[in-house]
């Protein structure tokens, strides 16, 4: 259930309410809007109704949650998009947040080299994996705390966030020791206990849609991580598997639009994975920021021939500038601009 609060209710009646729900058992979630506030009661909803708040004290009305998933819905957000800070950047509304890095980190030159170019490139958040997951357990898997260090020393450097890929809960403690962003890969999306604790960590996520998952399987798995507490949470359509062999994935655009009907967390588009292919990122990014995507997360190497993972699909360092110029007309066509450095 969902109770809204009246324009003009005081912080004790908030707090009333959420007393209220919190007695039959339920967790309340409030949001604050920049007119309303909203108390998201999750729970047993007959319990909920039993407390007839309709009545209380500063409250508007008690609406019920439709979709299975609560707090990640367009309804909780109460017609406003979900607008947050990582590391001094802002993401969703009108900012447009362009992530670039490598795929993996493979040593210091390679990470510092793509960072720097990334950044000089427009460029607000530095990507990289450390722990990588990989289809082949003999294919390399990432440097692991070695990797940490490094993106540690690039963020010093070039002051940029850093977004990495969480994959067992038990790497947690130094993964959140230099991520601003945790990455939730596609293979790990419905991970349940991974999801809440990053959840209970408060740390910003980057959540991939899996590799088959629908629409509603990825707003429920986003459900775990905001259910802790943690708003920060952002969408990322990266390609879906269908009967297409041509290309490696098939990059599910309308899944942009469609992700903003249905929540107000902020949509990211991941065109290196969905292609496989460094021929078709510009396009399918150009037409990702078009469609009014929140932000892009790219893959860039210094020398894709030599990369150890996903070489065929990095955007080259030296044209990363060019690419990023032509990605912030696309955005702007959509009504956004690029984040601030
Ligand atoms: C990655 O970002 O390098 C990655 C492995 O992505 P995904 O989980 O979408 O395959
Ligand atoms: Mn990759």
């Amino acid at each position: 259930m969902m109770i809204v609060m009246k324009p003009n209710a005081t912080s004790e009646e908030i707090e009333h309410v959420v007393a209220r729900v919190r007695s039959v058992g339920a967790r309340a979630h409030i949001s604050r809007g920049e007119e309303v506030t909203l108390i998201g009661a999750i729970g047993d909803r007959e319990h909920v109704q039993r407390l007839e708040l309709d009545g209380a004290p500063g409250v508007a009305q008690v609406v019920p949650i439709l979709k299975p998933y609560k707090l990640s819905s367009a309804q909780f957000g109460g017609g406003e998009r979900s607008v947050f800070e990582i590391g001094g950047r802002r993401v969703g509304g009108e900012h447009f947040a362009l992530i670039a890095g490598p795929c993996t980190v493979e040593s210091r030159e390679q990470l510092l080299e793509t960072a720097r170019a990334c950044r000089d490139g427009g460029a607000v958040m530095l990507r990289g994996g450390a722990y990588k997951p990989r289809t082949s357990p003999y294919a390399f898997q990432g440097l692991g705390q070695e990797g940490l260090r490094l993106l540690a020393e690039a963020k010093e450097i070039y002051g940029m966030p850093i977004v990495t890929e969480l994959m067992d809960v038990r790497d947690i403690e130094p993964v959140l020791e230099v991520a601003d962003v945790v990455q939730i890969g596609a293979r790990n999306m419905q991970n349940y206990t991974l999801l809440s604790e990053v959840g209970r960590a408060g740390v910003p996520v980057l959540l991939k849609r899996g590799l088959s998952a629908t629409l509603e399987e990825l707003l429920m798995a986003a459900e775990y991580v905001l259910k802790e507490g943690n708003e920060r949470v952002m969408l990322c359509e990266r390609g879906i598997r269908t009967f297409e062999t041509a290309y490696r994935f098939t990059l599910d655009l309308m899944a942009v639009p469609v992700l903003k009907q249905l929540s107000h967390l902020p949509v990211i588009v991941d065109p290196s994975h969905a292609a496989g292919r460094r021929d078709l990122v510009m396009p399918l990014s150009l037409a990702a920021a078009a469609a009014g995507a929140d932000g892009i997360i790219v893959e860039v190497h210094p020398n894709p021939e030599e990369a150890i993972c996903d070489g065929p699909q990095a955007l080259r360092a030296d044209e990363f500038a060019d690419y990023a110029a032509a990605v912030e007309r696309a955005a702007a066509v959509a009504g956004k601009v690029f984040a601030a450095a």
